[in-house]
């Protein structure tokens, strides 16, 4: 069987760096993309660092809020790399302030990052999946587009969003071999939610059955099995990992 080829993007971030390395581990060839020049050197370093080679992995930059960037981006990746196979949608950001406070920029920059995104680079290769009849898409999502949270109207929205865009891309692309599922994680200790103060993120842990943040392994491991070809009968899902906090709901 041929290596496949997966594209992560905000791969180099917290979250997304656990899938690449993930992913990797399968010998699936990833290609994590990043926005912020530099933020890929430590990715690379790590990656080294845990034995990957430079055939195994490779970085590609781009903003995919963008819709002409995330083409360029996908554009040139495929030129080098070959066909994705895999797309692993994680690119995200929180720009929180209840809703009385919040900006238009706030709002932009979420949606347009975590949903916007979304469309940009899934268009850029829906048809090369198509053409092989076979592709896995898994969008990251959030508990908080499921459940809702204060200060989060556009993040929530926009997690919202990109779950009926799951469902409604399963319906359509079933019968060419292609899933398409979500994945929402609950708290995952990363810099997103390092950001936090030190009394919220205590609170955070306190209201998790499982008493802890979940790691970016237990997003990776998840994607691992939803981008596998065992996985080929689950189509248009969400999966909650988040240590049992949908259980309050
Ligand atoms: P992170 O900040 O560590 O990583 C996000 C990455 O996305 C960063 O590398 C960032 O530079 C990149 N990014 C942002 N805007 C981009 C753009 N326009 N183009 C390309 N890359 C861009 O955060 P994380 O915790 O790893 O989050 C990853 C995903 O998981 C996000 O979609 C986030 O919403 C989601 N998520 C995180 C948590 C959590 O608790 N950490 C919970 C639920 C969902």
């Amino acid at each position: 069987m041929k290596r496949r080829i997966a594209l992560v993007t905000g791969g180099v971030g917290g979250i997304g760096a656990g899938i690449s390395r993930r992913l990797a581990k399968e010998n699936v060839f990833v290609i994590a993309n990043y926005v912020v020049p530099g933020s890929e050197t430590p990715f690379i370093e790590a990656m080294r660092a845990a034995g990957f080679s430079d055939d195994q992995f490779a970085v590609s930059g781009g903003d995919v809020s963008d819709y002409k960037a995330a083409e360029e981006m996908v554009t040139q990746a495929v030129a080098r790399y070959g066909p994705v196979d895999i797309l692993i949608n994680c690119a995200g950001i929180t720009r929180d302030a209840s809703f009385r406070n919040m900006s238009l920029e706030q709002w932009r920059a979420v949606m347009s990052t975590n949903l916007d995104s979304v469309f940009n680079v899934t268009k850029q290769v829906i048809e090369g999946m198509v053409a092989q009849k076979w592709g896995r898409i898994i969008n990251i999502s959030s508990v908080n587009g499921v459940k809702g949270a204060f200060g989060q109207t556009n993040y929530a929205a926009s997690k919202a969003g990109v779950l009926g865009f799951t469902k409604s891309l399963a319906l359509e692309v079933a019968k060419k071999g292609i899933t398409v599922n979500a994945i929402s994680p609950g708290f995952i200790d990363t810099p997103m939610t390092q950001a936090m103060p030190d009394a919220a993120r205590a609170a955070v842990i306190a209201s998790i059955p499982t008493e802890r943040m979940g790691l970016p392994d237990d997003i990776a491991n998840a994607v691992a099995y939803l981008a596998s070809t065992e996985a080929s009968y689950v189509t248009g899902t969400n999966l909650s990992v988040n240590g049992g906090v949908h259980l309050y709901q």
